[in-house]
């Protein structure tokens, strides 16, 4: 049978313990009741200060003990010295096998009771250890839960720097995106900089991943004091404390970088910069999500010859507009405009010469346009402009603008000496009572243009009604 330390060290001590007992017994065999107490009463007390004391006080106590044994014979039993010898040998012997025994006994124990004591603290340093990856793990599956239901990228550089300033108790933190085309890094979320520091950091050039070794390496730096370490030169110029910096990759492509700055140095271990690296694979696959999806959306509302927006979108537009335009009793304006006499254009000149024109009457309805309006390509050769916030008067100005832009259009075609030229056709609407649903609006703006068409083309004509209602109200005024 196999036994563990304790269960020996308990054996151990029953063997001393029941010794003890029979060499007591030998030692007070035949003696008188008083040297018998005295007997007992110094066994005991050696036996206690054995376990209790290191091993040159028990001798010394033994010694003592013995002394006050024979003081104790000597004096009261003086008639039987022989005895009396005996007495006291007996009593040396008992007293130094016990005092042996109990050092022996004394120090199995404490062996015992520091390799339970070195047992108990691996157990708390294992179990704040677990505690510690178990709150990382829950650090993580929060970022995956928080980004990965966002679908906006800003969202995803918002959130996730919030988490990750939650779980490294960072101080500051920036995201850089990295353009795919040049390398240029820009800072698309940040937190715990001032502007001015923000500021200083573009202008010290960290803007190129060819100056970010993280960048370069597509792996994670530490830099463990930014005052005396040269890892990154740029931001050492502009912050203390450590930081860690790490590439933010899907697949091949490097997206972006994290970058978390904690004040103090040293303040970052290798299990940290393991946790960020988790985080930054989320992050890569969360923006490169974000940015599919992103870009479905982007495609759903564009239309693909023009880059303006398409008539999906004009409807999703005109639609909030007049939800606003209902509750808060805003007016706003709708233009409808079609170029003149498109077909003989593109009978004339081919369909990749009329298809250039669109480009171009595209791009200058749009760069004509104020910061609020909007310009769709509402199919074929036409556009619509909304603009919020816009009587019809105001309407009709700027569709003025707009028309003499697009007459002013020059465009160089294969085959042609001459540079072609173009005009348009327009037609105002306004939102009004008589206008409360989508269709009735286009239908109001279509009329009027029908209107420019039918009175010559190449201009603006506001539609009949809001003529009618204009003269009305200064009738009644
Ligand atoms: P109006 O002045 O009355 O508007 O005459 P129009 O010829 O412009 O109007 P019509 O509706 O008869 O013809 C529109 C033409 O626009 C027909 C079509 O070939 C041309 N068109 C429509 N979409 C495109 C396009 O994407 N590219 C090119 N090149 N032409 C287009
Ligand atoms: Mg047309
Ligand atoms: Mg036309």
């Amino acid at each position: 049978m196999k036994m563990n330390d304790l269960q020996r060290t308990t054996l151990i001590a029953a063997c001393v313990l029941f010794g003890a007992i029979i060499l007591l017994f030998i030692c007070i065999f035949r003696v008188s009741n008083a040297t018998a107490l005295v007997i007992i009463v110094n066994t005991a007390i050696l036996g206690f200060v054995s376990l209790v004391t290191s091993s040159r006080v028990r001798y010394l106590v033994l010694a003592l003990l013995i002394g006050a044994l024979a003081l104790e014979l000597f004096l009261y039993e003086p008639s039987s010295t022989l005895s009396n010898v005996s007495i006291l040998v007996r009593f040396s012997i008992t007293g130094l096998l016990v005092t042996y025994f109990a050092s022996l006994l004394t120090t199995r124990s404490h062996v015992l009771y520091l390799d339970m004591k070195r047992l108990a603290r691996q157990r708390q340093d294992a179990l704040a250890e677990s505690r510690r990856w178990l709150t990382r793990v829950n650090a993580l599956v929060m970022v995956i839960t928080t980004i990965s239901t966002k679908n906006r990228l800003q969202d995803i550089f918002t959130e996730g720097l919030e988490e990750a300033r939650k779980v490294f108790d960072a101080d500051s933190g920036l995201i850089y995106s990295v353009s795919e085309k040049d390398g240029h890094m820009a800072i698309v979320g940040s937190f715990g900089y001032s502007d001015e520091v923000l500021d200083k950091m573009k202008r010290r050039g960290m803007e190129t991943a060819t100056l970010c070794r993280a960048c370069t390496d597509i792996s994670p730096i530490a830099v463990d004091n930014l005052a005396t370490d040269d890892k990154c030169p740029n931001l050492q110029k502009v912050t203390t404390g450590s930081c860690i910096c790490l590439p933010i990759v899907e697949g091949d492509t490097l997206l972006g970088v994290l970058h978390i700055r904690r004040r103090h140095p040293d303040a970052f271990t290798a299990e940290d910069i393991q946790l960020a690296q988790s985080m930054t694979f989320q992050f890569g696959l969360a923006m490169q999500r974000a940015s599919l999806f992103e870009q479905v959306n982007r495609l759903a509302i564009t239309d693909p010859v023009t880059g303006l927006y398409n008539y999906r979108k004009l409807g999703r537009d005109l639609d909030r507009e007049i939800v606003r335009a209902r509750r808060y009793r805003h007016p706003f304006s709708f233009i409808m405009a079609d170029i003149d006499h498109f077909k003989t254009f593109n009978d004339t000149y081919g369909h990749q010469a009329g298809d250039a024109m669109l480009r171009e009457v595209a791009g200058a309805l749009n760069s004509g346009r104020r910061e609020v309006d909007r310009v769709y390509r509402y199919g074929g050769e036409e556009f619509s402009i909304l603009l919020p916030e816009t009587d019809w008067p105001e309407a009709c100005e700027v569709a003025e603008k707009l028309r003499k832009k697009v007459d002013a259009l020059s465009v160089e075609a294969l085959g042609s000496d001459e540079p072609l030229t173009t005009t348009i056709s327009m037609g105002v609407a306004a939102f009004s009572s008589d206008s409360l649903q989508m269709e009735q609006l286009i239908a109001a703006a279509d009329e009027a243009l029908y209107e420019a068409k039918e009175s010559g083309r190449d201009r603006v004509v506001a539609h009949a009604q809001l003529s009618k209602d204009n003269d009305l109200a200064e009738g009644t005024h």
